[in-house]
């Protein structure tokens, strides 16, 4: 039998998703960011749609850089992990990508490095997330020594990063832009804070760049709004078949640990999709699926390659009929709060081993 997992993404969604991200910060740059494959999306077909239509685009770290600059993207690419030794700087330097510095050890390699041409960089503040990011009373000292130093071409911006923006009225938001404003108030370059959710729920955090991800590749990013509902349509369909249907007498089990067992007579379909293609493993009994167009439960354990549902409800099904994962017709958003995780988890896990098809 031939593959039969398969990942629809719908390019024309991505670029209605970037619309939408212009409707709600209108006159803002653009940094789409397309780090970990685009979000599980593929970073080459993402770029192919998205990079003529953005002002810069993110990346995790220079590898994917070097994908974009490989396959012939010279639009501005900022690393957002910035770079960790002599070898990154160069590289970075090389292929004329922006680098976030974060982190006082970048700063004693910017000083000791002797590059053939500068480099842009990010200066980046922890303002509350406690991740990435230097102290904000640092921010007018690091700004003096990144402009004098001869590496830096320019400190093309300073950013800082939301720890709860996807519930918008929590404190933190407050206390991380005015943290933010206060230490960047004087200082020169351009500001960015806001990712997918600032950008919907915070336009207070707006500034010059957005740095939009999730709401791009259609997913939700508000704790408690659905993609629909926030005009986000989805990117990628995920789908496969029907390979078998059998029938269980009442008492009989499903899959490894006979975790499900059926309580009427009822009609299984076996689906070629598992967690070796992406789909989570600890999705329980009860996740939605779509056969033909209609909702079904995922019943018993995911296997590596095959999922079981209850078809016992659906008048006319046959092996070979279409099984949706999520997207169309099936938010990407609720499988995830099903398998208790976030869009975010399921569309990076999507494994190389998924055909993509494009439309
Ligand atoms: N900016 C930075 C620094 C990030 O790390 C990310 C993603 O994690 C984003 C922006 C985009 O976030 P989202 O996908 O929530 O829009």
């Amino acid at each position: 039998m031939r593959r039969t997992a398969s990942a629809q993404l719908c390019l024309g969604h991505l670029s209605a998703n970037l619309a939408r991200v212009r409707v709600a910060a209108p006159g803002r740059r653009i940094m789409a960011v397309i780090k970990a494959e685009a979000y599980g999306h593929g970073l080459l077909q993402v770029a192919e749609c998205l990079a003529p239509q953005v002002d810069a685009l993110a990346v995790s770290c220079l590898d994917e850089a070097s994908a974009l600059r490989e396959a012939g993207y010279r639009q501005p690419v900022l690393a957002l992990q910035g770079f960790k030794d002599e070898r990154d700087l160069h590289s970075a330097a090389q292929l004329g990508v922006a680098v976030t510095v974060h982190e006082d050890s970048q700063l004693r390699r910017l000083a000791t490095t002797r590059l053939q041409r500068p480099v842009q960089v990010w200066l980046k503040l922890d303002t509350g997330m406690g991740r990435l990011g230097f102290a904000p009373s640092r921010a007018t000292e690091l700004m003096a020594a990144l402009t004098a130093n001869t590496n830096v071409a320019a400190v093309t911006g300073l950013m800082t990063h939301l720890a709860c923006a996807d519930t918008p009225h929590r404190p933190e938001n407050a206390t991380q832009l005015a943290r933010f404003q206060a230490a960047t108030r004087h200082l020169p370059g351009e500001r960015s804070l806001a990712n997918s959710a600032a950008i919907l729920a915070l336009p207070n955090t707006h500034a010059d760049w957005v740095r939009p991800g999730i709401m791009l590749y259609g997913g939700s990013p508000l704790a408690d709004q659905s993609a629909a509902a926030l005009g986000l349509h989805p990117v990628m369909t995920l789908t496969t078949r029907l390979i078998g249907i059998h029938t269980l007498m009442p008492g009989e089990a499903v899959g490894y640990g006979a975790t499900w067992r059926s309580e009427r007579p009822s009609r299984v379909g076996v689906a070629a999709i598992g967690y070796a293609d992406g789909y989570p493993r600890h999705a329980p009994s009860g996740t939605p699926v779509l056969v033909r167009g209609q909702r079904v439960p995922l019943i018993g354990r995911v296997s590596m390659d095959m999922i079981t549902v209850d078809l016992t409800d659906l008048e006319t099904v046959q092996v070979g009929d279409q099984v949706t994962l999520w997207g169309q017709g099936l938010p990407v958003d609720e499988v995830a709060m099903a398998a208790g995780t976030i869009s975010y988890d399921l569309l990076c896990r999507v494994h190389d081993r998924v055909r993509v098809t494009t439309g």
